[in-house]
């Protein structure tokens, strides 16, 4: 698939032809990743955060949110919540809270893997490549980091950098591959200022970074962000649609046969009747059921109305659980990390 085909599908409105972008994606997914659908535990273990997103809730302006961290304790009996329901990782993830100290995640990370057997994810931000290299060796498996988006004007503007960090997120992914972490990535869908151009680029950037996961949903607007509170330029102008993220989440799994994509929890908030089956259905394996306390998880308000968050526990796996089944597919059992099934391609794309 080359550039001129991906912006072609992205742009194709024909009802018929995209029932077969559809089916090619879904016959990817089941020749390369199978009929398991994977489950990884969500748990929002802080909703501190230094950074100023311009997409965020969760960005350090918004004086109105409450903020929490989560307590040891409190993460440990979230993981054995994600052992009793069957499922073979949690994802520990946070703004970028400098409160997280890298010794404390560590002995946290330890705990884990010394008293189960599940991978565990973190999706924390950026982070001190010492940092990193610790909790990679107290036995953290995976992270995830989205670069958002390949248009570096654009990320500029939506992504202010810190003191600390400036490099594009693109660049911080070839580090925290090198420390052996499985490397996951991503985008927002139809934020404010993306083209289809970028979108583009976007996609081939998951190939050519030989990504072991992908996660792609809308961007929502919440309004207490620059961007939720900005009104949407008209022209060529990606729609932040399910339609739109599904044609991104196909081309995805076209492009990266054998990654671990995930139906989105944005997906489903933005459909919550078809978002997580039709996900599923049009190249995801992955489902991530939010395990975090019930008095937490209002406040983990990265947009309004998150998918799950007036849901206990118990709801998030019942809802997973019982899409799956009603697609004729398999519950993953073990850690589901991602088997390479195809060589990498060698990187010819960067950011723009
Ligand atoms: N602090 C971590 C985790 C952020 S939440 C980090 O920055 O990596 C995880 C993802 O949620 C983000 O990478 C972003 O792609 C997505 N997200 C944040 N705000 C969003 C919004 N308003 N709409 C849709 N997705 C959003």
């Amino acid at each position: 698939m080359d550039p001129t085909d991906i912006s072609s599908w992205l742009t194709e409105t024909d009802e018929q032809k995209l029932a077969g972008l559809w089916s090619l994606a879904d016959r990817i997914r089941a020749g390369h990743v199978g009929t398991a659908v994977h489950l990884r535990g969500l748990i929002e273990i802080s909703n501190y955060c230094v950074r100023h997103c311009a997409y965020c809730g969760l960005h350090t302006g918004n004086t109105s949110l409450k903020r929490y961290r989560m307590t040891e304790t409190e993460i440990i009996a979230c993981a054995e919540t994600a052992v009793r329901f069957g499922y073979g990782t949690v994802v520990l993830q946070s703004g970028e809270d400098r409160g997280i100290s890298a010794e404390w995640l560590a002995g946290v990370i330890q705990k884990i893997k010394h008293s189960t057997t599940l991978a565990v994810t973190l999706s924390l931000g950026e982070r001190h490549p010492d940092e990193l290299k610790l909790w990679r060796r107290a036995g953290a498996d995976r992270y995830l980091l989205r670069f958002e988006t390949s248009d570096r004007e654009l990320y500029k503007k939506i992504h202010p950098p810190t003191g600390s960090t400036r490099r594009h997120r693109i660049e911080q992914l070839a580090a925290i591959r090198e420390l052996g972490y499985e490397t996951g990535s991503g985008i927002m869908v139809g934020i404010p200022g993306q083209t289809f151009a970028s979108l583009t680029r976007d996609l081939l950037l998951f190939r050519d970074l030989d990504l072991d996961m992908v996660g792609i949903g809308p961007w929502l607007p919440h309004p207490d962000t620059v961007l939720g509170a900005e009104s949407l330029p008209a022209d060529n102008h990606v729609p932040n649609t399910d339609l739109m993220s599904c044609k991104v989440l196909a081309l995805a799994r076209i492009l990266c046969p054998d990654a671990n994509i995930p139906a989105t929890t944005a997906l489903a908030t933005l459909n919550p009747e078809t978002g997580r089956s039709h996900g599923l259905e049009r190249g995801a394996n992955v489902l991530m059921p939010n395990l975090t306390p019930d008095r937490y998880k209002k406040l983990y308000e990265i947009y309004p109305n998150k998918s799950g968050s007036t849901l206990s526990a118990e709801q998030c796996d019942h809802i997973a659980k019982k899409t799956i089944r009603a697609l004729g597919r398999k519950i993953g059992t073990g850690q589901g990390s991602r088997i390479k099934t195809t060589p990498a391609i060698g990187s010819t794309v960067t950011a723009s």
